[in-house]
C-alpha cells in the first residue's frame, strides 16, 4: 500500500539528493562562450557544455576491475558536427590522465586541461564549419567525479543530476546537446555491466574478462547516461510489443517481482496519457547506496532504465521515474531553468496513477497539499520556472509543481490539459524545449491566451496564488467561503 506520507518523504529525499549531487563548477580562466569556447552559456552552469559543435554519438569503451577500483581505462570516440569554424574546442572530463587525442585519426596538435573539467583540444588542421568529425580520447586513472559512486566490494555506479557523464567519459556536458550512446565495457568474469538502452552481445576474452555492450539508439542528455558494475542478478523479459526489459539487482538489494510485474502496466498507463513510450528498451537498476555518500532511498531517471539507489524500488517512484522517460528524457530541457518540465509533471503523474485506482484528487491530494503549504512558510517562495542557480531541482518543483499541474488541468479541462501534454511530446520528441514554449502550447491548445495570468501566479510568482487561480473549476468547493 502506498501512503501519501511515504511518497512525500521519498520525494523530499529525491529533492535533497539532487541538491547534494550538485557539483560546483569553477569558472575556467579560458575564453568565454564564443565558438570553440568552454561553456554553452547556461544561466546556472555557464561552464557546462562547450560551444562550436553538436555531438551525434558517443562510442564509450571502458575497462574496469573492481579489485583495483582506483583505475579505469577509457577510449571514447565523440562524433560531432562543427557549428562554427574550429581552431580549437573543449570537451568536459573530470580527472583521469589523458593519454592521447586524435581527430579523424590524426593526432591533435595539442591538448591541455584546465578548470574543474575542461579538456582543450587543438586539432592539427582547422575544422570547417559544417564538417563532421570524430574525436578519439584515450584516458586512464582514478575516477574522481562525485557522480562515480563506489559501492560495496568494488562495485560502481554513475548517477548524478545535473552532472554525471564527465565522471567517466569526455562529453559535451549539457542537456541541450543530446546524442546516442554506445557502451562497450570490459570487466572480470564474475562481474556484470548494465547501461542505457538495448543489450548487445556479451563476449568472453578467454583471459578471465568479459565484455558487455549496450546501445541507446535514441538521443540522450548526458546526465541521464549511466554505467553500473556489480555482481547483478539480472531478470529479462519483454513488453507486449517486444521491447526488451532488463531489470538488475545488486547483491543484497530487494528483488521485487511485484515492481517487475507492474512496470508494463505503468508504461501502458503513461503511454495512454502522454503518447507512445519513446524508447526501445526498458527496465530498472537497483544498487546499494554509496557508503561515502549516504542518501537514503533515491532514484534517477537514467534513460530507458531508471536507477534506484539504496536497495529498493518504490512503486510510486516507478511512475515518477518512468514519466521522466517522456518528460525530461525524450523531451529534454533547453537549459537548467526548465526543471519544472520534468519534475512538475513526474510528481503529478503519481496523482494520475492514484486517480486510476479511484482517488479523488480534488478531495484528497489537493487539500492535502494546501495543508502542507500552510505548515511550510517557504512553500510558495520558489518560482517554478527559473528558480535560481542552486535551486534548479528545489522541492518546490515537486510539491508546488504538482499542485500547479492539477490547477492547470482544472482551469483548462481534461481535453486541453492532456492534449497539451501529448502535443508537447509529438512536437519535441527526442529534442529539447523550454518552459516558455510549454506555456505557449497550453495557451494554443486550450485557446486561452489569458492563461498568462495563471502562469504568472503559479509559475513566476513567489506568493500564494489568488483564490481564483488556486481554486479553479471544481476546486472552487475548497475555497474559503468568503472568496466563493
Ligand atoms: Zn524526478
Amino acid at each position: 500500500m502506498r501512503s501519501t506520507t511515504r511518497r512525500r518523504r521519498h520525494f523530499a529525499l529525491v529533492g535533497i539528493l539532487a541538491g547534494a549531487m550538485l557539483l560546483t563548477t569553477v569558472p575556467s580562466s579560458a575564453a568565454g562562450t564564443g565558438a570553440g569556447g568552454p561553456g554553452l552559456g547556461d544561466p546556472y552552469f555557464p561552464d557546462d557544455g562547450n560551444s562550436g559543435y553538436d555531438v551525434a554519438d558517443y562510442d564509450v569503451r571502458v575497462a574496469y576491475d573492481p579489485d583495483h577500483p582506483d583505475h579505469l581505462t577509457g577510449d571514447t570516440t565523440v562524433t560531432a558536427t562543427a557549428t562554427a569554424r574550429l581552431d580549437r574546442f573543449h570537451l568536459d572530463l573530470e580527472g583521469f590522465e589523458v593519454d592521447s587525442v586524435t581527430i579523424d585519426g590524426t593526432p591533435a596538435r595539442s591538448f591541455s586541461r584546465s578548470g574543474a573539467h575542461e579538456l582543450l583540444i587543438t586539432p592539427a588542421r582547422r575544422i570547417a564549419k559544417g564538417a563532421k568529425f570524430a574525436v578519439r580520447v584515450r584516458y586512464s586513472g582514478k575516477p574522481v567525479g562525485k557522480s562515480w559512486h563506489r559501492l560495496p566490494d568494488g562495485a560502481a555506479n554513475v548517477t548524478g543530476e545535473p552532472h554525471s557523464a564527465t565522471a567517466w567519459y569526455p562529453a559535451n556536458d549539457h542537456p541541450s546537446d543530446k546524442a546516442t550512446l554506445r557502451l562497450t565495457a570490459t570487466v572480470p568474469e564474475a562481474w556484470t555491466v548494465i547501461g542505457n538502452g538495448r543489450p548487445g552481445r556479451t563476449t568472453s576474452s578467454g583471459h578471465g574478462q568479459k565484455t558487455y555492450r549496450w546501445y541507446e539508439d535514441k538521443p540522450l542528455a548526458t546526465y541521464v547516461s549511466t554505467i553500473a558494475i556489480d555482481k547483478f542478478t539480472v531478470h529479462t523479459s519483454k513488453l507486449a510489443d517486444g521491447t526488451p526489459v532488463v531489470n538488475a539487482y545488486s547483491p543484497g538489494t530487494v528483488i521485487d517481482p511485484q515492481a517487475e510485474a507492474l512496470l508494463p502496466e505503468i508504461i501502458d498507463f503513461l503511454a495512454s496519457k502522454f503518447g507512445p513510450y519513446p524508447f526501445s528498451s526498458a527496465g530498472f537498476i537497483v544498487v546499494n547506496g554509496d557508503p561515502a555518500a549516504p542518501r537514503g532511498g533515491a532514484a534517477l531517471e537514467t534513460q530507458s532504465r531508471p536507477t534506484y539507489i539504496g536497495g529498493a524500488v518504490f512503486d510510486s517512484s516507478l511512475v515518477h521515474e518512468y514519466t521522466h522517460q517522456w518528460f525530461g528524457n525524450s523531451v529534454s530541457f533547453t537549459d537548467w531553468r526548465d526543471g519544472c518540465l520534468a519534475e512538475c509533471v513526474a510528481q503529478y503523474a503519481n496523482q494520475l496513477w492514484d486517480e486510476k485506482s479511484g482517488a479523488d484528487l480534488d478531495t484528497g491530494f489537493y487539500p492535502g497539499m494546501i495543508e502542507q503549504s500552510r505548515q511550510d512558510p517557504d512553500f510558495w517562495s520558489v518560482k517554478l520556472y527559473d528558480p535560481g542557480a542552486g535551486r534548479e531541482l528545489h522541492s518546490a518543483l515537486y510539491f508546488k509543481g504538482s499542485m500547479m499541474m492539477h490547477a492547470l488541468r482544472r482551469t483548462i479541462g481534461d481535453a486541453a490539459f492532456f492534449g497539451t501534454l501529448r502535443q508537447w511530446q509529438r512536437e519535441h520528441r527526442y529534442g529539447n524545449a523550454s518552459w516558455p514554449q510549454f506555456e505557449a502550447l497550453a495557451k494554443k491548445v486550450s485557446a486561452r491566451p489569458d492563461l498568462s495570468a495563471f502562469f504568472d501566479a503559479w509559475v513566476h510568482g513567489t506568493t500564494v496564488p489568488e483564490d481564483k487561480y488556486l481554486y479553479p473549476g471544481s476546486l472552487g468547493a475548497l475555497a474559503p467561503a468568503n472568496s466563493r
